[in-house]
C-alpha cells in the first residue's frame, strides 16, 4: 500500500442548498481546502462562499450533458492527494445517500489516501421537513424508506421490490424517492399495482431550502397531473404516505415570523394557542 499520501479527501455533504444548512465542520473545511471538487446539485450559494483562491472545479454528473466519468473522478481524488492537497469532495445533501461516497472511500482506501466522511443534511428528510411533512410521526410513520426513482419499475432486475415497498406504505409507513421526477407516473403505477391506496397522500417537495422552494401535494390517484401542471422538475423529493397530511395542520405557520405577519394568535382554553389567518 502506498504511503506518499500527504493529503487527506473530505467527504463532505453540502446539505440540501441552503448555505445556513451547512454543518461547521463543513464550513470549516471547506474554508482550508486546497481543492473543492463538488456535484452540480450543490446549491449556488454554498459554491459561491468558498474562500477566493480555493481551486474549485465542479465534476458533476448530469443525466441531461457532460458527465465525468466516476472513474475519472475516482482518480483524480488520489492524484489531488498524491499531490499534497487537502480536498474537499463536496456533494449535494449527505455524501453517503445515492452520492456515491462509497464507492469513493473504497476507491481511496484501495489505494491508501487518508480520507474523512463529514456527514450532511440529506434531501430526503430534510426537503418534507421544510416543508411541513415529518418523516416519522408517533400517530402516522414508524418506518421510513428511502429510494431512488430513477429505476424503471417494470425491469425484472430491479434492485427495488415495489410489493415490499407497498406493503411498508399500507402499514403507515413512509416512502422517500428521490431522482424520481421522470419516472413518476411508473413509480405511482407500480405502487397502486401493488394495491396501494388510491388516496393515500403525496407530495413533491422541489428545490427544498432554496429561495424558489415549492411544494405540489395531492394523492396517489392525483399527484401525477398536478406534478404535470405545476412542471415540477427536478430536484425533487417525493414522499407518499399519512405524513404527509400533516403539512395541511402545520402550513399556515410554517415560514417564520413573515408567514405570521397577517395571522393572529391569542391563547384559548386550558393554554391552547389557537392560530387564525386573517
Ligand atoms: N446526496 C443527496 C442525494 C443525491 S440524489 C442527498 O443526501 O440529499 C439527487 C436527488 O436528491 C435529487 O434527484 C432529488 O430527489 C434530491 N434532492 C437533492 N437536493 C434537493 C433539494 N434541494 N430539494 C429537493 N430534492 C433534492
Amino acid at each position: 500500500m502506498s504511503t506518499t499520501t500527504t493529503g487527506t479527501v473530505y467527504l463532505v455533504g453540502a446539505g440540501p442548498g441552503d448555505p445556513d444548512l451547512l454543518t461547521v465542520k463543513a464550513r470549516r473545511l471547506l474554508d482550508e481546502a486546497d481543492v473543492v471538487l463538488h456535484d452540480s446539485l450543490v446549491g449556488d450559494g454554498v459554491v459561491e462562499s468558498i474562500p477566493d483562491g480555493t481551486r474549485v472545479e465542479n465534476v458533476g454528473k448530469r443525466a441531461d450533458g457532460e458527465r465525468t466519468p466516476q472513474a475519472e473522478i475516482n482518480d483524480r481524488l488520489v492524484q489531488e492527494a498524491r499531490a499534497g492537497r487537502d480536498v474537499v469532495r463536496l456533494k449535494g445533501g449527505d455524501p453517503t445517500i445515492f452520492a456515491r461516497g462509497g464507492e469513493e472511500a473504497e476507491h481511496l482506501a484501495s489505494h491508501g489516501v487518508a480520507f474523512d466522511v463529514v456527514p450532511g443534511i440529506t434531501s430526503a428528510i430534510a426537503a418534507p421537513g421544510v416543508a411541513g411533512i415529518p418523516a416519522t410521526h408517533r400517530d402516522h410513520a414508524s418506518t421510513l424508506a428511502v429510494v431512488t426513482g430513477h429505476e424503471d419499475p417494470t425491469k425484472a432486475d430491479s434492485a427495488l421490490d415495489w410489493g415490499a415497498l407497498s406493503s411498508l406504505v399500507d402499514a403507515g409507513g413512509t416512502l422517500v424517492i428521490l431522482m424520481g421526477v421522470g419516472r413518476l407516473p411508473d413509480n405511482v403505477a407500480a405502487l397502486r399495482e401493488h394495491g396501494v391506496a388510491p388516496e393515500t397522500p403525496v407530495a413533491m417537495v422541489e428545490r427544498a431550502t432554496l429561495p424558489d422552494e415549492r411544494a405540489v401535494t395531492g394523492t396517489l390517484d392525483t399527484i401525477v397531473d398536478r406534478a404535470d401542471e405545476a412542471s415540477v422538475e427536478p430536484p425533487a423529493v417525493t414522499v407518499v404516505g399519512q405524513v404527509v397530511g400533516v403539512r395541511e395542520t402545520v402550513a399556515h405557520c410554517l415560514g417564520g415570523s413573515d408567514a405570521l405577519a397577517d395571522v393572529s394568535v391569542s391563547a384559548g382554553p386550558e393554554g391552547v394557542v389557537e392560530v387564525n389567518r386573517q
